[in-house]
């Protein structure tokens, strides 16, 4: 028989898309988020290609757009702020760094909440501590919740999914892109503009100022290094890395300053996600937990979204959860290989060592702009978004 009862763990951008899915083909779903309540913070991600399509069939593109950040295109300035090269959102046909479609990350959680909590099961403020796969059902408990079984249990946890370690062990692959990044809310001044900014300091270094839709200005610190355990350490800790590493750059002085009193901090090692698989026995990964791209990509929640939609798909379509998840993989691993073939030599290429590196850096892509060769560009834009033929699949109306 068909599987009746999903519990998706992880509510951001994958699992309530999974949920609204599955829930449309009566499939009974339920939504478990380790966090008190919905997580805001993050900055504006962008819905690409295949993408876009799953919002539009989820008839929320409107408010996705809506919502958007209004974000016009990418300057790149030097460490005084002087603008070297600017491309706007229609550069490469909306492929290049500002997509037509960007929204906070905590707005496109909020929209994707509301448009399924009616007819999902959402527990707030628990996590799995045990998964009992018995080939038949899988029985879990939970760190607050009385015990339970399920059909199928999905992982949508995140890169540092800590249940896919429970499930899969040592099969856990994650190549690590030696790059911390962090995101937090600054308050916005009269000067800023609704381009995005970006200045690279030496020491493969840089800084990017986003617009919202909120009246704040997104700041996102970045900077590479050989793996510290830096994305361990404790908000204060990861502050004061940031205040180190950062205190000579001119351009990060006024994230640095806004970085005490921020509303949201988010602090990550980037990394992609490499599995061989993405499914043992009952339970199967989504989104980031499965084949993260990083953020370097662009991809993050077109995956996500784009997975969900072929998931959900894929488990209406089969009796046994085998054949479903053989086939979501086989039609989603071509798209997840291209998204994390990352430009070549990123993120190195993008975040130049040397003073000179920068200089050199800053006005390539300046000569890149102003004659338009935006191919040129190439080395910093995402991978192609749309090439995976998303099955239409018949989905009733329960
Ligand atoms: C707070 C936050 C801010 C982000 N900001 C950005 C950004 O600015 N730019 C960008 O490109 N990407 C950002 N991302 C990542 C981006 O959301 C994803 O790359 C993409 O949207 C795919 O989403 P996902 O749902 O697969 O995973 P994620 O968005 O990572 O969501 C995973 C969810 O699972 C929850 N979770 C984790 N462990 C457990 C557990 N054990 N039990 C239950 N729940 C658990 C997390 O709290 C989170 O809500 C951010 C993610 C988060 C969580």
């Amino acid at each position: 028989m068909s599987p009746r009862t999903v519990l998706v763990s992880g509510a951001s951008v994958a699992g309530p898309t999974l949920a609204y899915w599955l829930e449309r083909s009566g499939v009974s779903t339920t939504v478990i988020e380790r966090f008190p309540e919905l997580r805001s913070g993050g900055q504006s991600v962008d819905l690409r290609g295949a993408g876009r399509t799953v919002v539009q069939r989820m008839g929320i593109e409107d408010a996705v757009r809506a919502a958007g950040t209004g974000e016009t295109g990418l300057q790149f300035v030097d460490s005084r702020g002087k603008i070297k090269a600017q491309f706007g959102s229609d550069t490469m046909d909306g492929e290049g760094p500002t997509a037509e479609l960007e929204i906070l990350r905590g707005d496109l959680g909020k929209i994707l909440y509301d448009h399924t909590r009616d007819r999902t099961e959402y527990v707030f403020g628990d996590s799995i501590t045990g998964i009992d796969d018995d080939g038949d059902r899988v029985r879990v408990s939970f760190e607050h919740s009385a015990d339970r079984d399920f059909d199928i249990v999905v992982l949508a946890e995140g890169l540092r999914s800590r249940t896919r370690s429970m499930v899969f062990g040592d099969d856990v692959s994650i190549r690590d892109l030696g790059m911390y990044t962090s995101y937090f809310t600054i308050p916005r001044v009269e000067s800023d503009t609704q381009w995005a900014q970006w200045s690279n300091a030496p020491g493969s270094r840089s800084v990017l100022l986003r617009p919202d839709n909120v009246g704040t200005t997104r700041a996102t610190l970045s900077f590479m290094t050989d793996p510290k355990g830096y994305e361990t350490l404790t908000v204060d800790d990861q502050k004061d890395v940031l205040r180190r590493t950062f205190s000579d750059a001119p351009f990060a002085a006024r994230a640095l300053a806004g970085l005490t009193d921020t509303p949201d901090f988010y602090f990550e090692s980037l990394g992609q996600v490499t599995m061989s698989t993405w499914s043992k026995g009952r339970v199967v990964l989504l989104g980031d937990a499965g084949y993260c791209a990083s953020p370097i990509s662009g991809m993050g929640t077109s995956l996500a979204t784009v997975g969900a939609y072929v998931l959900a798909g894929e488990i209406a379509s089969h009796d046994d959860h085998r054949d479903a998840f053989t086939a979501y993989e086989s039609i989603m691993r071509p798209y997840v290989d291209q998204a994390q073939k990352l430009a070549s030599g990123a993120p190195r290429v993008a975040n130049p060592k040397t003073k000179l590196g920068v200089a050199t850096m800053n006005a390539v892509l300046g000569l890149a702009s102003r004659i338009k060769i935006t191919s040129l560009f190439g080395k910093f834009a995402s991978p192609p978004s749309d090439k995976i033929d998303l099955p239409n699949y018949a989905v009733p109306i329960t």
